[in-house]
C-alpha cells in the first residue's frame, strides 16, 4: 500500500480514467470497442500473460439451443424463420473478442455479440458467458462456449495484478508498464507533496511522496 499511495495516473494533464477488469482473458478490450463514443485512446488493447493461471482463464458453458432462441426472442426482440440450429462468431474485434455472432434459424442472420452477452446475462445470469472472448461450437442440440477471463476486458486486469504482485514489486512501475494498458498517459508535472518519477520509456507518470530506487529506468 506504502508503495502506491498518493500516485496518480494523468493523460494530457488530467487525471485518467483507471478502468479495471475483472480478467481480461489474456488480452485487455480496447475500450473504443466498448463504447465507441467514449473509448479513451490510453485504453488500449494489450495482452496480458500475468492472469493466465487466473480462477477464470479458461472456463466452458453449455446453453441449449431452445434456450438460445428464447434468449434472441425475449432478450433481443428476434425471432428467426425457423428454431435455432447454430450460432457462430462471425467475426472479432482488435482484441480477439467476438463482435458479430451469425445465427441460424430457418435464415442466416447476424447479432451484436455485446447484445447477445447482456441477454444472456439477463436471462440465465451472469456466470454463464463470462467474457466475450470465446469460441462456440454445436454439440447436438446444445452450444458449447469455450473462453477466457471475465468481464469486460477494460483497463487494468485484476487477476493479472494479482498475480503480479506476487512477482514483481510494485515499486519498479513494471506493473503499471505492462498490465495497464495507459501507455500514452503523460505529461509529467510536479504536484504538491508529491515526487514525480519518470517510468522511461513508458511515459506514465508515476507520484509518490517518495523517490523511487529505479528513477528513470526503463520499465519491461
Ligand atoms: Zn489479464
Amino acid at each position: 500500500m506504502r508503495s502506491t499511495g498518493n500516485l496518480v495516473l494523468e493523460y494530457h494533464g488530467r487525471l485518467a480514467d483507471p478502468y479495471f477488469t475483472a480478467d481480461c482473458g489474456g488480452e485487455t478490450e480496447a475500450a473504443a470497442n466498448l463504447w465507441p463514443d467514449g473509448g479513451q485512446p490510453y485504453l488500449v488493447s494489450f495482452p496480458d500473460p500475468y492472469c493466465a493461471a487466473g480462477l477464470h482463464s479458461s472456463w466452458q458453458r453449455e446453453i441449449p439451443l431452445d434456450r438460445v432462441a428464447r434468449i434472441l426472442r425475449n432478450g433481443m426482440g428476434l425471432r428467426g424463420r425457423g428454431p435455432v440450429r447454430d450460432l457462430t462468431v462471425a467475426s472479432r474485434d482488435s482484441s480477439g473478442r467476438a463482435h458479430t455472432l451469425e445465427v441460424l434459424a430457418g435464415s442466416r442472420f447476424l447479432i451484436d455479440a455485446n447484445q447477445f452477452h447482456y441477454a444472456v446475462g439477463r436471462e440465465l445470469g451472469w456466470d454463464i458467458l463470462k467474457s466475450n472472448i470465446y469460441a462456440v461450437e454445436r454439440s447436438g442440440e446444445t452450444l458449447v462456449f469455450n473462453g477466457r477471463g471475465l468481464g469486460h476486458g477494460v483497463g487494468l486486469c485484476q487477476a493479472g495484478a494479482d498475480a503480479m504482485a506476487g512477482l514483481l514489486a510494485l515499486a519498479t512501475g513494471k506493473s503499471w508498464r505492462t498490465i495497464f494498458p495507459a501507455r500514452q498517459c503523460a505529461n509529467l508535472r510536479r504536484r504538491r507533496n508529491l515526487i514525480q518519477t519518470r517510468l522511461h520509456p513508458a511515459n506514465i507518470s508515476h507520484w509518490s511522496t517518495r523517490k523511487l530506487r529505479n528513477r528513470g529506468s526503463a520499465a519491461h
